[in-house]
């Protein structure tokens, strides 16, 4: 369509009064609402974010990330055997697909590879500050902004910033944390853990114990059985871990190493994209369905992953040690052919006793058994609490620390937290960690974002703070929904929390449910404060975005004659 102008430059209307009260701009102006957004974080949530505000008009962000490089989790775990457990083509942002992958689960230096090579291509790294730990946030009610604090990790140099906007998108699985065991400190043999893996440790020869039996523990078992001298795994609770790479999938080889044929049917739209790419996300999406409770998907499943690791275990006593008797999915569904062939290895033997103390040489467990150890290796996890790692001070005064210290985190759509205004957050709690597809999840909650940064610039808003009731009536839903599926299950798991049993971590649906939720923010749920006193101020001097562009002002003809209907 021809742009129609009216002779007299971009705008029908003369440039009004330069001191009119209302303001002398269109409306819908961005550039009346200049807004600073501060990030924490540089991982998959961080980068998709950045990429996000990246093309707003009127919209600067920088990105604090305590370590020395991009990736987050990708960056940071690098024990032995670290990898995707989800297909590595179901493990990348929608926008930027990677037909490169090694294997269908990717080690963890590749996909750390991907989130840089990401970065780079978007040109992120210059708004990214490395090395540079936040370490408090404090809404400053009276200017409306939050002002934060850094520390620069290698300086130890503090400084301060200010940011309309406070985005924590620092992940839920980054703060490691040792298990609580009586005389772990006592061991005098190198103790290490996963999450912060010391290579120069050699393990080779060893007699290694391994404590933890989840995803992580599933990955490095096999690792270390190919260099212990003797292996012993800790198992306080079973998992499920699969022969197969994915429920339900009976491929011919595991974790198969992909050709250049099958890379080069990865760039094919015609045959790799559907046949492959939207296939795993298909089949990760409708997994959903047998996440609820006693439903026939989730007793089909369930028996399905019984025969399967029963097949795959010979011993019937190590099959009664690690087929786990909940539902399929209450704790995390892990692939693990290889993991499944350790453990019935000569070298490695399973413990389901449970650990009552570690000595200087070893591990002590409730039978009276000694296990001397020359090295420990603690796959046990993370806090997953939600707490934040330093303080977040909001309304009134509140530090989200206490908040969440106190009682069970609450959030608003795993996005928002009421209290504290203008602070957003990316995988909060009940967020959809284990529900589906996740990356487009994360692409999801960043355009969320973008859609509230864009209304509170259009509509000259200075504050959005979730409404408390709004935000108590969606967790006492959540909870209500959860007691049908099976992360509220008969099992121990992260996602749930310990002394309540509330499912903390997990989304109360699929994956794609949760798009559609976050899909168009519900303004309605928001305590709204303007910039005015007069929240209609952002109408401005009474000139459209299309006139001030000069756009089509016949926009809502169609370009030819309509026919009458
Ligand atoms: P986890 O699932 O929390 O497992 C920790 C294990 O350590 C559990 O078996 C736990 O037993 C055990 N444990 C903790 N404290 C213990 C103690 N004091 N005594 C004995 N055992 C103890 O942690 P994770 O395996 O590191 O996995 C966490 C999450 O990371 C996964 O669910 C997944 O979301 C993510 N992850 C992802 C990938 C990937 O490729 N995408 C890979 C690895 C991990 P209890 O269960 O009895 O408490």
């Amino acid at each position: 369509m021809e742009r129609l102008t009216n002779g007299l430059g971009n705008s029908f209307l003369p440039s009004g009064p330069k001191k009119a009260p209302y303001g002398n701009h269109p409306i819908h102006e961005s550039s009346t609402r200049p807004l600073h957004v501060v990030i924490v974080g540089a991982g998959p949530s961080g980068i998709a974010l950045s990429i996000q505000l990246k093309s707003m008009p009127h919209v600067t962000y920088q990105v604090f990330e305590k370590n020395a490089d991009v990736g987050g989790t990708w960056f940071e775990n690098r024990y032995p055997g670290a990898a995707c457990d989800v297909a590595s083509h179901a493990y990348q942002y929608t926008f930027a697909p990677n037909p490169n992958w090694s294997h269908h689960f990717a080690p963890a230096e590749e996909i750390g590879e991907y989130f840089k090579t990401v970065a780079a291509r978007y040109e992120l790294y210059d708004r990214i500050k490395f090395n540079a730990e936040v370490t408090r946030a404090e809404w400053d009610e009276e200017l409306g902004r939050w002002a934060v604090a850094i520390r620069d990790s290698e300086s130890g140099a503090s400084s301060q910033t200010h940011g309309d906007i406070f985005i924590n998108a620092g992940g839920i699985l980054n703060a490691w944390k040792w298990p609580e065991i009586p005389g772990l400190r006592a061991f005098t043999g190198p103790c290490l853990h996963t999450a912060s893996w010391d290579p120069s440790v050699d393990l080779q020869g060893k007699r290694i114990g391994v404590i933890g039996s989840g995803a992580t523990g599933a990955q490095l078992v096999p690792q270390m059985q190919k260099i212990g001298q003797s292996v012993t795994v800790f198992v306080r609770s079973p998992s499920y871990i699969l022969p197969h790479v994915g429920f339900g999938i009976e491929a011919s080889s595991y974790n198969e190493k992909y050709s250049e044929i099958q890379k080069q049917g990865f760039r094919d739209d015609a045959i790799g994209y559907k046949r492959f790419r939207k296939a795993i996300e298909q089949q990760m999406n409708e997994n959903f369905r047998a996440s609820i409770k006693g439903s026939v998907a989730q007793q089909e499943a369930r028996s399905w992953a019984e025969k399967s690791m029963r097949e795959a275990i010979i011993s019937p006593e190590l099959q009664h040690k690690l087929i786990p008797d909940w539902e399929l999915g209450c704790r995390r569904i892990t692939p693990g052919r290889p993991y499944l062939e350790a453990v019935q290895e000569l070298n490695v033997e399973i413990e389901r006793s449970p650990i009552d103390r570690i000595t200087e040489s070893g591990i002590h467990t409730s039978d009276g058994v000694i296990h001397e150890l020359d090295a420990i290796v603690c796959a046990t996890g993370f806090d997953t609490s939600f707490r934040p790692r330093y303080p977040i001070i909001g309304r009134n005064r509140v530090d989200l620390r206490d908040l969440w210290g106190a009682q069970t985190p609450e959030a608003y759509l795993g996005l928002a937290v009421s209290g504290f205004p203008n602070y957003f957050t990316v995988l909060g709690p009940n967020c959809p960690i284990a529900n589906g597809s996740l990356i487009p999840c994360i692409e999801w909650s960043a355009k969320y974002i973008g859609q509230v940064l864009q209304k509170m610039q259009a509509c000259q808003i200075r504050t959005v703070d979730a409404k408390c009731d709004m935000q108590n009536f969606l967790n006492e839903y959540m909870q209500t929904v959860h007691r049908d599926l099976v992360w509220s299950g008969n099992c121990v798991s992260w996602y749930k929390e310990r002394k309540t049993g509330k499912v903390t971590a997990v989304w109360p649906g699929s994956s794609i449910h949760y798009m559609e939720a976050i899909e168009v923010p519900r303004w309605e749920d928001f305590d709204i404060g303007y910039c005015h006193r007069n929240p209609f101020m952002f109408l401005g001097r009474g000139e459209s975005q299309r006139e001030a562009k000069g756009e089509d002002l016949t926009f809502y003809l169609p370009d030819g004659p309509a026919a009458w209907k």
